[in-house]
């Protein structure tokens, strides 16, 4: 059993995700490969032949691949893949972007965003945004998987030593081309990444306000999060909103202030390992799944907070 994982990079860098599809990888057993598609990507292969438990690296360098577009990467994957007894991704928007392409051209059923492994053939999933978990068994000849990284505790980035392989395959597809990109620039920990997060909801009242929480998290270390409702109204932008239709955490700490709760939110942080609620209504479902609730206004509450740190 040979298992490919799909590297998430920037062709200089790993991005962290891949760990923990190493490690889903891991729990399936077997011998494991990555696969670098990229441009220019010799830095990132470096460091994906380090990753522990990692017995090759395969690294398709062409400048088609230098963005990740769909339409030029999946065909590729599909053509290595085919030989694999699984195919893993990191259920990142790449990884979402990509993998359904690659189970469309093998003909398979691609497996999505599991949190565990019980065998070879046998995963666990969530669905209905996290209300009820699906345990799925498939019977397809090469198992096509995206990987939710907070179920798998990512694995050892250094250690490994693997052997490094160019490969190439089909070049550019010609039906999409990369026209630009705008990346949200902050000091702080990426949202997925962050050990402490620290979400601002509705209650906040405006964007302005949200400087009480980048104030608290600066001192804490923490990345700021947001409720839908609070990007819907224009508080902040959508790429902190955390949820079902936002980003999946799972922190050490998540301080959620003046969110109530609602099963949408809780879908993207309820394996949070500590839940710290701040809302002025007691009846707040938030308190429900909360470790530590403090029935308070937010105004009052954070500023204090804050000065405690
Ligand atoms: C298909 C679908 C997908 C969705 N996806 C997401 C998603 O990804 N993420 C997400 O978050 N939501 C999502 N939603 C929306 C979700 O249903 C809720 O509407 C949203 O989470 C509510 O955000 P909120 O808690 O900030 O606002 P509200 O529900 O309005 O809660 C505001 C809270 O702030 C408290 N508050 C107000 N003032 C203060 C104060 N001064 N001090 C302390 N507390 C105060 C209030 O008591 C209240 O509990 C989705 C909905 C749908 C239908």
């Amino acid at each position: 059993m040979t298992i490919l994982v799909i590297a998430e990079h920037t062709n200089s860098a790993l991005a962290p995700a891949t760990l923990n599809t190493v490690a889903a990888a891991a729990k399936i057993g077997g011998d494991i490969h990555v696969l670098v598609a990229g441009s220019n990507a010799g830095a990132a292969a470096e460091a994906a032949a380090k990753i522990a438990g990692v017995s090759k690296v395969l690294v398709a360098d062409n400048a088609a691949y230098a963005n990740q577009l769909p339409e030029n990467v999946a065909p590729l994957i599909a053509d290595l893949g085919k030989s694999y007894s699984h195919i893993l991704a990191s259920a990142t928007s790449n990884g979402k972007n990509i993998l359904p392409r690659v189970a469309a051209a093998l003909d398979v059923d691609q497996i999505s965003e599991i949190i565990s492994v019980e065998s070879a053939d046998t995963f666990k999933r969530p669905i209905y945004a996290g209300n009820a978990i699906a345990t799925v068994q498939s019977s397809a000849a090469v198992k096509v998987i995206t990987v939710r990284s907070t179920g798998f505790d990512p694995v050892a980035a250094e250690g490994g030593s693997a052997a490094v392989e160019a490969v190439s395959g089909p070049s550019d597809a010609g039906k999409s081309s990369f026209v630009g990109e705008e990346l949200a620039k902050s000091d702080r920990p990426e949202l997925t990444a962050a050990k402490i997060v620290v979400s601002g909801g509705r209650g906040m009242q405006n964007g302005d306000n949200f400087k009480h929480l980048y104030a608290l998290a600066d001192k804490l270390g923490a990345a700021v999060g947001a409720s839908r409702a609070a990007v819907d109204a224009g508080f902040v932008p959508n790429d902190m909103q955390v949820g079902q239709t936002g980003k999946i955490v799972a922190p050490q700490l998540y301080i959620a202030v003046g969110i109530s709760g609602a099963i949408q939110h809780l879908a993207g942080m309820k394996d949070s390992k500590v839940i710290v609620a701040i809302n002025k209504d007691e009846e707040a479902p938030i308190f429900q799944v909360a470790d530590y609730g403090l029935v308070a206004d937010l105004f009052e509450a954070v500023p204090e907070l804050e000065k405690l740190v």
